[in-house]
Order: C-alpha cells, then structure tokens, then sequence
C-alpha cells in the first residue's frame, strides 16, 4: 500500500462541534490510533443541510410513506432535502476505503437507530437517512459505526476488511490481467478462507474459469464476491483450521521441537487461553526464515500494520 486508507467519517466523532447541542463525539482510537495511517473524509450530513450548530434536534418518525426525517419541535419533514444532499455528496466518497459512521444519529447511525411511531411507542429498528443513502450507493464498501468498534472482534473485522478492500483496489489500478488474479487470489488465500471457506471455494471456481469469461466482468465479480466473503468474521475455530494448515506448510522445514511448540500455541489459541497474535508470531517468525514463496506471500501473516495490535485482543 502506497498511500495512507482513505476513511469516510462522520465529522463529530473527529472531536468537531457540530452536533445538534454544540458539541463533539471525539473517538480517541479513532483519531490517535487508526488515525496513523488515515486520511479522514469528513462530514456532517445535518450541518451540510444547513441546520447549523446548535440546531433543535431531529429524529426519525414511521409513516405510512415509509421512514420520514423530522425535525422535533416544529414537524417540518427533512428527509428530501436531507437524501437531496445525499444524493450529489456521496459522489464525494467514490474513492473511499471505508467509512466510520456515528451510532444511534438519525442522520448518521447504520442501526438500531430509534424510530417513533406516533408520540407513544419507540422502537430501536432504524437506520439513520445518510447512512441509509451510503449503503445503497456503496453496496460493498467496509462500514462501521464507532460504538461497535468497541468490540475487539468487530475492530479487528472492519479494519481487515478495509485494508483487504483498499488492496483490491490498488490491485485493479495495475490493470491486471487474468493470470495477476490468479496470483491475487494465491496470496489472499488463507485470509478469504479465515472468513467462509466455503465462500473462498466458490471464489475459487472462479479463478479457475479465468479466460471462459471477459477479463471485466470477471474482475467486477470476484471483487464483489470477495467483499461479500469478508462481511462473515473469522471465528476462532476459522484462525486455528489456518493456522494448522499454515504450520503444515512448514513440516518438513523445521525440526520436531519447533513443530510441537507451534502446535501447542496454535492449541492454547484454540482454547482461548492466548490470543491470535501469539502463534501467530511464532508462525510468522518459522515462515520468515523457512516458508516457501506462497506461504511467505499469504496477507493472513500480516493483513494491516503489527502497530494496530488488533490481533492481541482477538
Ligand atoms: S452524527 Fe452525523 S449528523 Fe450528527 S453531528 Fe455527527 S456527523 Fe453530524
């Protein structure tokens, strides 16, 4: 990766003042760790409407002509010129590698946002209206809210779908031929399979059929097809059934010592007793000095910056 990610973001969680109170929602992993290797592509989809800051506040209300964005005290319906904006914005994010998105905002909040219906009963089934509008416009792009993120395992899911996503598109800027996807889809191996191997054989057969079909089209459905794969998160079972296939490759190249050691942590991972990193870097440490190319070569060593430490929590 030659560039830093390019990350759409929600403008209060960058510590901003311009939620509808005045205030911010500034995420310090966001900014302090992610932030690193991140150009944020801000915005604030209330703001660009032009509510202003401070602003009464909105929320989302169920119609019979479907979800409409309301403002509270006065009842004026915003949701036209708030999907108006949308509309023309997005055209802004086309070249984005993810988006982080602010919870709960009826602006902003990708789900269980509350919606009313009528003065009475509330439910928590919504989905904020610009959000809503960047799904629909951007089918496979990684998008997160920031309360989720929270969660080690969702971090660790949504960062490794932007990196793999960002290297899909670095990739389609070389202008690859059919046998570029085949090495492509070699490296990345061991990664797709740690989310679906069963998803990672369909996109196999894909491969496989490289020169039946037109380049193009084959591009455009192995890209869809693999960001489609990498939305279900790797279990642990997933990581120790790649972990054990990877220490394979390495049997013959290191002696039985180092084999039962390897195995042992892969075991300890397994039980939950340490986390990914641990034999993980023991692999990573065996590969290095011993692995072939194709074992040397797999993104599942190291599928975004060691600094994250995103695997020492999963
Ligand atoms: S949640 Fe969205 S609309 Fe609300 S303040 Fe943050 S960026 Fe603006």
């Amino acid at each position: 990766m030659t560039e830093r990610l390019r990350l759409g973001i929600s403008e209060c969680l960058l510590g901003r003042k311009v939620r509808w109170d005045g205030g911010h929602k500034h995420d310090r992993y966001l900014t302090d760790t992610l932030g690193e290797w991140v150009e944020w592509v801000p915005t604030c989809p209330e703001v660009e409407i032009g509510l202003g800051t401070p602003r009464p506040p909105i929320r989302i209300v169920a119609t019979g002509k479907g979800d409409r964005l309301v403002v509270r005290k006065t009842g004026e319906d915003i949701t036209g010129r708030m999907t108006a904006w949308a509309e023309q914005a997005l055209e802004g994010f086309a070249g984005v590698d993810g988006f982080v998105l602010k919870k709960d905002s009826p602006s902003c909040g990708m789900e269980r946002v509350r919606r009313h219906h009528g003065d009475q009963q509330v439910t928590r089934d919504g989905r904020g209206v610009f959000a809503a509008a960047l799904l629909e416009r951007y089918p496979l792009l990684p998008v997160e809210e920031e309360g989720r993120l929270n969660d080690p395992g969702l971090r660790e899911h949504f960062v490794a779908r932007v990196f793999a996503y960002r290297r899909w598109k670095d990739f389609l800027a070389t202008g690859p031929s059919a046998g570029a996807l085949v090495a492509f889809h070699a490296a990345n191996k061991m990664a797709l399979h740690s989310h679906h191997p069963g998803e990672y054989r369909a996109l196999g057969r894909l491969v496989a059929g490289a020169g039946t079909t037109g380049l193009g089209a084959l591009l455009d459905e192995y890209g869809t097809a693999m960001m489609h794969l990498l939305r279900h998160r790797a279990t642990r079972k997933r990581h120790t059934d790649v972990l054990q296939h990877l220490a394979g490759h390495l049997k013959k190249e290191i002696d039985a010592e180092d084999r039962a050691e390897l195995a042992e942590l892969i075991e300890s991972y397994r039980q939950g007793v340490v986390p990914l990193v641990v034999p993980l870097t023991m692999l990573r440490h065996h590969a290095r000095r011993h692995g072939s190319e194709w074992l040397r070569s797999q993104t599942y060593l190291q599928p975004y910056p060691d600094e994250l430490m995103l695997r020492n929590h999963v």
